[in-house]
């Protein structure tokens, strides 16, 4: 009885739920017209999330569950799919938006910074901020629930499944034959498929995404010993044990140098020929640019996946980086792409977690980089320049992320920094720390 009790109270680790797309299901057309019927509903479907997502990225906030606002043929319940979706696209929209909104406003004090100190270049261009256009929906895609979509089993053996839809006709049930390919039929063995469904038309005919969700436990002991992963640009993942996987320098920061000398002569091109009167502008947006992007973004999946194999039986304790954190830590990545890949190292850590069921902890990120992970004393001079750590106190020096992921790593179970509500009384507990230091080791 008394251990049960006991077993109870400690915090169970939790499996993690991992949901896995299943795409490519191509829908048949048996009679003639039954598709058609589909067309003519999406069609009264894209236009109807087309005004809410209006709505939701000019006038108000993303709601779900905001009364409808729009006559429709559609029923209430294609109506509430529709405002559903639509207050999804609006809501990443908006975050999209925003993000390259904060972007310009640090170019823009960046270059001010540079205007008072005298230090522009004679090319340098105050920067503008464009309005954003609220999103065009033209793809025919259709993120249905269970109340307008239902995926049934079929008994017949030529098919699979019945995808039984509602009409606009809201008496009528559209039944579409699903037949899945072998490989589908291996993948789905044996899951229980979710009940949300998309649609997609694409290339004249429809597609279903299927999905379903899979547990993975958590095969971390509860005593593996913690490694502390510190993120940042210079090394995109520094562990307490002193390894470093991935850099934004080198290579990728030579490309990102090239891409910005040419958005610079399009920029240029486009002023002068706005000047000229031309109309039909050359985009300011690069391919090239966007390629960067993916390709940053695949050199940190690859560094993050090759520090979880470099360390099995072991249990991860990572930054809970807040925009501010990232921002200042991205200084030296071009702005449009600072923040959001930075953001990604995180997300791509949690995902690596996740599907491995290995256990890794978000812990705050105050301080991290300007406490000493010997006496505890927060100094911003603790960090004489961006890569070393040098404690004005004791004296003690390391390499500044490596300092930082130490701090990270003890962070995990620091039930007291836990508590702490904000910057400010992580700090005051730090000091007080740093004060019982100095009792302990007889400091004066
Ligand atoms: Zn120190």
């Amino acid at each position: 009885m008394q251990q049960q009790k006991r077993q109870r109270r400690k915090k169970p680790i939790q499996p993690h739920t991992v949901t896995k797309a299943v795409t490519h299901i191509r829908l048949i057309e048996t009679n003639p017209g039954k598709l058609a019927v589909l067309d003519a509903l999406a069609l009264v479907y894209l236009a109807l999330c087309q005004q809410y997502a209006t709505v939701f990225c000019t006038q108000e906030q993303p709601d779900p569950f905001r009364d409808t606002l729009f006559a429709t043929p559609l029923s209430e319940r294609w109506h509430r799919v529709a405002i559903q979706q639509a207050a999804g696209i609006a809501r990443s929209w908006r975050t999209n938006r925003e993000q390259a909104y904060q972007s310009y406003l640090e170019e823009l004090e960046a270059y001010r910074e540079q205007e008072t100190e005298g230090a522009l270049d004679g090319q340098a261009k105050e920067p503008e901020w464009r309005e954003w256009d609220v999103p065009t929906l033209h793809q025919l895609c259709i993120q249905a629930n269970a109340n307008v979509v239902k995926l049934e089993a079929s008994e017949d053996s030529s098919f699979d499944y019945w995808l039984k839809i509602s009409a606009l006709d809201f008496r009528k049930l559209l039944a579409v034959p699903v037949k899945f390919a072998d490989y589908h039929r291996k993948v789905l063995a044996g899951k229980t498929i979710n009940t949300s469904v998309q649609l997609n038309k694409r290339d004249g005919g429809w597609w279903v995404t299927l999905s379903y969700d899979e547990v993975v436990p958590v095969q971390t002991e509860s005593e593996a010993p913690v490694i502390g992963i510190d993120i940042g640009i210079a090394n995109f993942i520094t562990t307490s044990d002193g390894k470093q996987y991935g850099t934004f320098h080198g290579k990728l920061r030579e490309r990102q140098k090239r891409d910005r000398a040419k958005r610079r002569r399009k920029a240029k091109l486009r002023a002068c020929l706005d000047k000229k009167g031309v109309e039909n502008l050359p985009s300011t947006t690069s391919r090239s640019g966007q390629r960067l992007i993916r390709h940053v973004r695949q050199e940190i999946n690859r560094a993050v996946n090759e520090c979880f194999a470099d360390h099995p039986n072991v249990q991860f304790a990572y930054e809970n980086l807040s925009i501010a954190t990232m921002k200042h830590r991205a200084r030296a990545m071009n702005a449009y792409m600072r923040v959001s890949n930075l953001a990604h190292i995180p997300r791509q850590i949690a995902w690596n977690a996740a599907k491995r069921g290995v256990q890794a902890t978000r812990v705050k990120s105050a301080y991290s980089s300007q406490e000493c992970s010997v006496c505890h004393s927060v100094e911003k001079k603790n960090r004489p320049d961006q890569q070393t750590f040098c404690c004005l106190v004791c004296g003690h020096s390391a390499h500044a992320d490596l300092n930082a992921s130490l701090n990270i790593q003890r962070r995990v179970g620091d039930t007291e920094l836990r508590a702490c509500k904000d910057r400010k009384e992580v700090k005051v507990v730090l000091l007080s720390r740093h004060a019982a230091w100095k009792k302990h080791n007889g400091w004066p």
